[in-house]
């Protein structure tokens, strides 16, 4: 029984209730900040909500693969939906595969995308990135990067489709089915027979999006009518595999297919007849494979050049780097071996010609012979066609990258594609001078490395001894 005394109470307990309902109803009608990576090269792995606008990010193994190395796990792009435009935002990304600092990027409707300021991204001991930001919209996209899709690609090939001096093919397809575009651009006016030969591919690595920016920057200048891009189309012709790993991209992994295969490492020739490959390398290898050896033996002049397109983890001022292969006679390399180490300084120097040598990371004083053991593109390059062609890769970075104290911008990328361009056109002019090997101006890395060790070209992860 209740007693007449406490009755009011019950009844204010009641009244307080039905209030206190009712204002939850009304908060309930303020959505919560929804964080999803359900689009295309989106990824993300746990998130937890701390409180309201604090939020804590977790990366995710490509393809939730615990057995892949930790080192794999560097991409993630998220969206935020209800995001508040009066309280910052504070996100702590974790799980990181890297220790390097790095301002990630925003955008409002992926196309504009802009990088956080160092002011809004510190770095905590344990090497998680803590960002805070006021957004304006409800509505952000943040990234590791500027990312760079398949779709992106697609709207990029579009917009050339009808100029003459581009052909767009499809190579292949890959293990999902999506095409495998190939890009060949050239005065096709011109006979093949005088042209130099140039192939390259990118986007091995899905999240590796900075070659992507240049290639768009280099296609652009090339097919933009300018009289030196004419004069170079004429005297070149370039085969552009603009996005190996199309899977990878779309799934939004960092550096594998969706069985998680490394496909820069799947180059298995044949060791009996080396210019074929082993029927267990992954179709997104073969296709761009059997380009090359068609484009070796069509009768046309053989590939002299090909540049393999990366970008690489590194502190934030460490700038494009190189790897080439061997060294010179004195090191003891063989005359093929150091005609190849040659003619890598040769190309490394002609770039730096146009880009700017305080651009470009200083050179290993020698690179090695390991990689033709091995089944990277270039082993098969080298175990074929030996000094015959430039076979290198090239590694972007995606911190300040020489454009301190700014960080680099797709523009930048670009602008580095019409410097490729160029920097191709001299070194087969042999204008570049010298395939003497310089050392090239250390002013940014000198002395500021927080992580010495683990200093790109020399990162044990990638490095292609
Ligand atoms: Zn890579």
């Amino acid at each position: 029984m209740t007693s007449n005394i406490l009755k009011p109470f019950l009844i204010l307990i009641f009244v307080g209730a039905l209030i206190g309902s009712c204002s939850k109803k009304s908060v309930e009608e303020i959505p919560e900040t929804e964080i999803s990576s359900n689009f295309e090269s989106g990824s993300i792995g746990e998130v937890t909500k701390e409180s309201d606008h604090k939020w804590v990010l977790a990366l995710k193994n490509d393809n939730d693969n615990p057995d892949l190395p930790e080192r794999w796990r560097n991409w993630w792009y998220v969206r935020m939906d209800h995001v508040s435009q009066s309280v910052p935002t504070e996100i702590r990304i974790k799980n990181r595969g890297w220790p390097y600092y790095y301002t990630p990027v925003y955008s409002y409707d992926q196309e504009n995308w802009f990088r956080f300021t160092e002011e809004e991204v510190t770095q905590n001991e344990d090497n998680e990135l803590l960002i805070n930001k006021k957004f304006e919209h409800l509505r952000v996209w943040i990234a590791r990067f500027y990312p760079y899709t398949f779709s992106h690609l697609e709207i990029f090939i579009e917009e050339w489709n009808t100029h003459p001096s581009l052909k767009i093919q499809t190579a292949g397809k890959t293990q999902e089915n999506r095409i495998i575009y190939l890009l060949t651009i050239s005065d096709f006016d011109v006979d093949i027979e005088n042209k130099k030969r140039v192939i390259m591919h990118a986007r091995t690595h899905p999240a590796e999006t900075p070659p992507s920016f240049l290639l768009e920057g280099m296609i652009d200048f090339l097919l933009s009518g300018s009289s030196e891009a004419k004069e170079i189309l004429k005297t070149h012709e370039f085969s552009i595999f603009p996005m190996q790993n199309v899977d990878g991209v779309i799934s939004g992994n960092y550096r594998s297919t969706p069985l998680s295969e490394n496909l820069e490492v799947m180059w298995y020739y044949d060791t009996d007849n080396p210019v074929n490959l082993k029927p267990e390398a992954p179709q997104e290898v073969s296709v761009i494979h059997q380009y090359a050896k068609e484009l070796m033996s069509d009768g046309g002049p053989p590939v002299s050049l090909a540049l393999n397109l990366h970008a690489s983890n590194s502190e934030p001022d460490i700038r494009t780097f190189f790897y080439p292969h061997f060294g010179t006679l004195e090191q003891g390399y063989s005359e093929a071996e150091a005609s190849l180490w040659g003619k890598q300084i040769a190309f490394i120097n002609s770039l730096a010609m146009h880009l700017g040598s305080d651009m470009i990371e200083p050179t290993t004083e020698e690179g090695g012979s390991s990689f033709a053991s091995k089944t990277y593109p270039e082993s098969w390059w080298w175990v074929n066609y030996q000094d015959q062609v430039m076979a290198m890769t090239m590694e972007q970075t995606y911190g300040r990258a020489g454009y301190a104290p700014y960080w680099v911008q797709p523009d930048d990328m670009r602008a580095m594609g019409v410097h490729v361009a160029l920097g191709i056109r001299d070194y087969f002019n042999g204008k570049s001078g010298s395939n003497e090997f310089i050392k090239w101006a250390n002013t940014a890395s000198e002395g500021i490395l927080k992580y010495p060790h683990l200093y790109p070209p020399r990162a044990k992860d990638e490095l292609k001894e």
